[in-house]
């Protein structure tokens, strides 16, 4: 049985051997994540040089880092970090230079923080490890006191909940990526951060000024982001879910509540969603993982997401492609428990014939005993809305543009092939079917559903046809398709 969740795996430019690509794709990998916080565009390269040797169908994200507030590095001294005690006083100033930390001040890479936080804030370093509160602001440094005990280690992530910044949602270095991926013809750039519409529309002109079919994944990682996801969700091509952060800047409780929210706008407005961050995170040292973890990627699965997603666990875990192996295996088990969602509310859809027509199928799909479901591509954007009904049966998307098939490997249940474009409906039709039973995913008797367009590529699909592999093939042939062309 096909799986039909996806799954995005984070590879790092220090483990990347095309062997072990290859391993992760082979056991259920679609899409390999790299992280700009820890590459550079020459280590990145690589990456991707290995990932296009084993497949050009495997999606190639990559992550920029936004926003993000960090320590800088620690002087000399410290260099191994600062201890702190509960109750203990620390002192923080904002740094638009990379001042080295010590134990007198602990610098952050935000030049305004100090007229941004207010008393009673709280701050926390490296995902929450350690917790201080803001007590005074005094000299421009904010007065903190530890509530808890441990020690504050060079340039780890600082989350300051409720509290606003004036950080410009593109970093310098984010800009170098963006430029990097068009060159290396990526697939989809996560951006970090995402708190508004015009977050994702600077990455948008950046795409647009140099001509790139780049889509934008949008991470929501606090709670800015979940408050606007609707303005987000005009404008960007699919979200992530961003656990780690979103984990640290919203209550615990919260996460699962933002997280069903997010997922339910995003199915019912047809764009691709990921949820990301410690799905697996007990497998970066144990070969097994816990019954929680099961239960969350099931609960993930139930809610219908598109794509799951590793981080440390493929990137620098002891067990990587078991990680892989694990999720694509309670996918397949927990998807066989879902029924189609071919009833969803509609919302921002742009073409209502093809969503029309998506809907028909995967309805067809329910009440007639269907083997599969077909169609032709050249945007991708039936495949998308087909995804949204999230059906049962294999949907095979044949697209006349490499990068569309890989863009496909984003969303729920398509399985997509490139072909030079055809000529006409019926050769593609001709030639799919007896491809997919060369193949031996149909017999000549099974039941298909075709998908197509009779106005011209641009105008999108128009008709839905049901009828036997065969019937459809002496149609086609009818038509003038021979068969016999290899
Ligand atoms: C996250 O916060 O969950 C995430 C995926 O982003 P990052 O890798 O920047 O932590």
């Amino acid at each position: 049985m096909l799986k039909k969740t996806k799954i995005v795996a984070t590879v790092s430019d220090l483990r990347c051997s095309v062997d072990f690509i290859r391993e992760l794709h082979e056991s259920g990998m679609d899409v390999v994540r790299i992280n700009s916080a820890h590459v550079t565009t020459e280590s990145a390269t690589q990456v991707v040089k290995n990932v296009r040797e084993v497949s050009d169908r495997i999606a190639i994200l990559i992550d920029t880092k936004g926003p993000e507030l960090r320590i800088t590095g620690m002087a000399g001294a410290w260099i191994n970090g600062i201890p702190v005690e509960l109750n203990e006083i620390v002192r923080l100033k904002g740094t638009g230079k990379g001042t080295p930390s010590s134990k007198d001040v602990i610098y952050v890479t935000d030049a305004d923080l100090y007229d941004e936080v207010f008393i009673g804030a709280v701050v926390l370093i490296d995902d929450g490890e350690i917790e201080l509160e803001v007590i005074d602001k005094k000299s421009n440094m904010l007065i903190c006191r530890a509530n808890n005990s441990g020690t504050i280690k060079g340039k780890k992530s600082v989350n300051i909940p409720n509290v606003k910044t004036n950080l410009p949602s593109l970093t310098g270095k984010d800009v170098e990526f963006i430029h990097w991926a068009v060159d290396m013809n990526l697939d989809f750039i996560a951006h970090s951060f995402v708190r508004k519409k015009e977050d994702v529309l600077k990455v948008q002109r950046i795409l647009d000024e140099r001509d790139s079919h780049i889509k934008i994944i949008s991470k929501i990682e606090n709670q800015e982001g979940v408050d606007n996801i609707d303005e987000i969700l005009d404008v960007t091509y699919g979200v992530m879910v961003a656990r780690g952060d979103l984990g640290v800047e919203l209550p615990a409780e919260e996460i699962p509540i933002a997280q069903r929210s997010l997922v339910n706008k995003c199915i019912a407005s047809k764009k691709p969603v990921i949820i990301a961050t410690q799905m697996l995170h007990s497998m970066i040292l144990s070969p097994r993982p816990t019954r929680a973890e099961v239960s969350d990627i099931a609960n993930a699965i139930y809610q219908r997401v598109d794509a799951i997603m590793l981080s440390g666990e493929t990137a620098s875990g002891n067990y990587p492609v078991e990680a892989v192996q694990t999720m694509a295996r309670i996918a397949r088990k927990i998807e066989s428990d879902t029924r189609p969602m071919a009833d969803i509310e509609m919302v921002r859809i742009n073409n209502e014939i093809t969503a029309q027509l998506s809907r028909s199928a995967v309805r067809a799909s329910i009440n007639l005993d269907v083997k599969a479901i077909l169609f032709d591509s050249l945007t991708g954007r039936t495949g998308r809305y087909l995804a949204a009904f999230r059906s049962r049966k294999p949907v095979y998307a044949v697209c006349y543009h490499k990068y569309v098939v890989r863009e496909l490997a984003l969303s729920y249940g398509i399985e997509a092939i490139y072909q030079k474009p055809f000529e006409t409906h019926e050769s593609f039709l001709g030639k799919t079917l007896q491809k997919l039973q060369k193949q031996k995913a149909l017999t000549k008797n099974d039941l298909v559903v075709v998908v197509g367009g009779n106005f011209g590529a641009a105008q999108g699909a128009s008709f839905l046809e049901i009828g036997t592999a065969d019937n459809l093939q002496r149609k086609t042939e009818h038509a003038g398709y021979k068969y016999n062309e290899p």
